[in-house]
């Protein structure tokens, strides 16, 4: 297997932040791409959402600072907010706009907080783990330091044992009470917190789900603090250790940044010989990555020859012609109610009837079909249903 040269310096590797450390775990061939200077990550849809909703957080939570006294956060401040917002959504492209805005509109009208507090705290620990110091955010960690955080917001000490960190998530998904608790990002940050105020006795983590204005918390103690240092040493030192940087093909593939410059990645898609029998575990999983990785190409394939076709018209090949192409679609969701009056109609018991709460076409036929009702379809739903128009990029074959 192909691998990469270790980085000429470890200064490129330290600090690690949460993001390094688990891109290393997932794929070490990836994290040395991070790592080395000639290898830049590709923006994808979701970091273009993230950054943008994290820019307008930072930005309105500064600001907020800057209209009161020193330190002090208030409830709201719509007109500051207002203000912020053209500003960032100018520098985001079209398609994902209206998912930037709704989260920012979601973000300061339900975020309120009163006491001392700062947003995008840059945070480095020493090589040990035994100190962490504040950063000024335009400078990079000082050398020899191991963790590097950047705590969305930091409300330092406020009753002599309690120090609390916010980080905002922009995805689709809502941790589990389970993740929060051990959560590796929030681990780091905690740890860091703890470093830098050794008054707190604890360090409350919060994850605010922006687009759901949704929180879970979890705390942890300093007596725990010790395990955190061995963990994150132990990563560390993994690292330093690390002979070869090998890629390791996994789900990671189907989003990966570096898939240009991985040999695995190259020797997959080049592939002509017969697909090789599964006789391990091992081989399982390595074909499992192979089929991620084959996805994955698929996806930019198709996204090429969408924007080739959203240019240029429909391509004609072989099959057809390939492009953008209106179609009607039936929204049987916006009749459900008239669809079970005319089941319950029917004689269909109604306690059948409600139990077709997404009123699919293959729902209502095998109802109709289980009360020997089919000819109910054609001549008293189908007429009823609305149509939609909607445009999908689609093969048409040739007539
Ligand atoms: S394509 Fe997969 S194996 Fe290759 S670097 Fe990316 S994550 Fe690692």
């Amino acid at each position: 297997m192909s691998v990469a040269t270790k980085p000429k310096t470890l200064e490129r590797i330290f600090p690690l932040s949460f993001s390094a450390i688990t891109l290393y775990q997932r794929c070490p061939f990836a994290f040395w791409c991070l790592r080395s200077e000639k290898h830049r990550p590709r923006p994808s849809k979701y970091s273009i959402i993230g950054t943008a909703v994290h820019e307008f957080i930072a930005r309105y939570l500064v600001g907020l600072t800057d209209t009161g006294a020193e330190g002090q956060f208030f409830p709201t401040d719509f007109a500051l907010a207002e203000s912020l917002l053209p500003q960032i959504l100018a520098g985001v492209p079209s398609p994902l706009r209206e998912d930037v805005r709704s989260q920012c509109v979601n973000f300061y009208t339900a975020f309120t907080l009163e006491g001392p507090a700062y947003a995008e705290v840059h945070v480095a620990s020493d090589d040990k783990l035994t100190k962490a110091i504040l950063l000024d955010s335009d400078l990079y960690p000082p050398e020899g330091s191991l963790l590097h955080g950047v705590i969305d917001l930091l409300i330092p000490v406020l009753d002599g044992a309690t120090v609390r960190i916010f980080d905002f998530k922009t995805g689709h998904r809502i941790y589990s009470q389970k993740e929060v608790e051990s959560h590796p990002q929030l681990q780091i940050y905690a740890l860091l917190s703890l470093l830098l105020y050794p008054q707190a006795e604890k360090a409350e983590i919060n994850i605010w789900f922006v687009r759901y204005s949704a929180v879970r918390s979890a705390v942890i103690y300093r007596g725990e603090l010790e395990d955190l240092r061995k963990q994150f040493l132990a990563v560390a030192d993994r690292i330093i250790n690390e002979k070869e940087f090998p890629p390791i093909p996994s789900s990671q593939c189907s989003r990966c940044d570096f898939y240009e410059e991985c040999p695995e990645y190259q020797r997959t898609i080049r592939l002509e010989t017969a697909i090789p029998p599964i006789l391990s575990e091992e081989d399982a999983i390595r074909l499992d990555g192979e089929y991620r990785m084959l996805k994955h190409r698929l996806k930019q394939i198709e996204e090429a020859l969408r924007n080739y076709a959203e240019t240029n018209g429909p391509i004609e090949t072989p099959d057809g012609k390939r492009g953008f192409f209106e179609e009607e679609r039936k929204d049987y969701g916006a009749v459900t109610r008239e669809i079970c009056e005319i089941l319950a109609g029917e004689g269909i018991p109604k306690s059948s009837v409600w139990q077709i709460l997404t009123t699919s076409k293959t729902a209502v036929m095998d109802l109709l079909r289980k009360f020997k009702l089919t000819g109910v379809w054609k001549e008293k739903i189908e007429p009823i249903i609305p149509t939609q128009k909607v445009t999908k990029f689609k093969t048409v074959k040739s007539k």
